[in-house]
């Protein structure tokens, strides 16, 4: 029988424990690696409001045959006008919804009567095509309240965006994917 000194079991114990807690560490680090993998947040490209000129590019730049982007109304900002400087062309002959006085090529905005004098103008996304004519007309007369998104339901969310490039004045930039829009009049 040996007596073993109880400092060199009290070492084996010691080198016995640091291995699984060396073990249980790596294993703890992998798990926060895989989670944190799993986090990692998503970015989409979005165009902001604030620095588009509704130059064109958008309607003709992107990398599918119908623009991903489009339209949008902040209704809040809206004056419901009679003469929606968005929905006319430059000196109507009529105030009335007649295809020769809409401004919108494609005729995507339609106009509906609310009360005397009010009317509201609603974006038919399925045939706008995201060229800006509204846009550029409301902010030139009006309050602003018509603008361009792109619209994640169509967007690819390209690796470089071809209206990105194009665009005149760096309007388009990532933003969080939880998070896809910047809209004004919020
Ligand atoms: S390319 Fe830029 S400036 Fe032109 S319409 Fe698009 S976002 Fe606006
Ligand atoms: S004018 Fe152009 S951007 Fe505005 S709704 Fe019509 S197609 Fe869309
Ligand atoms: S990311 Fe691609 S699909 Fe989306 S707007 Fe830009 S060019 Fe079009």
């Amino acid at each position: 029988m040996t007596n073993e000194n109880p400092d060199n079991q009290s070492r084996r114990k010691f080198l016995r424990d640091g291995f699984w807690v060396a073990v249980l560490s790596a294993l703890a680090a992998a798990a926060a690696a895989v989670l944190a993998k799993g986090r990692k947040k998503k970015y989409v490209w979005q165009l902001d409001p604030a620095k588009c000129i509704a130059c064109g590019n958008c309607a003709t730049h992107c990398v599918l045959n119908e623009s991903a982007v489009k339209c949008v109304h902040a209704y809040a900002m809206c004056g419901y006008c009679d003469l929606c400087t968005g929905y006319f062309v430059p000196e109507p002959k009529a105030l009335d919804t007649a295809a020769e006085n809409q401004l919108c090529p494609t005729g995507a905005i339609k106009r509906t009567f609310v009360e005397d004098p009010y009317f509201e103008y609603t974006i038919d996304e399925r045939l706008c095509i995201g060229c800006g004519k509204c846009v550029k007309g409301c902010s030139a007369f009006g309050n602003g309240s018509l603008f361009l998104q792109v619209r994640h339901d169509r967007c690819l969310n390209c690796n470089e965006c071809a209206i990105a490039v194009a665009c005149p004045t760096q309007a388009f930039k990532r933003v969080d994917a939880d998070n896809p829009y910047l809209l004004k009049g919020k």
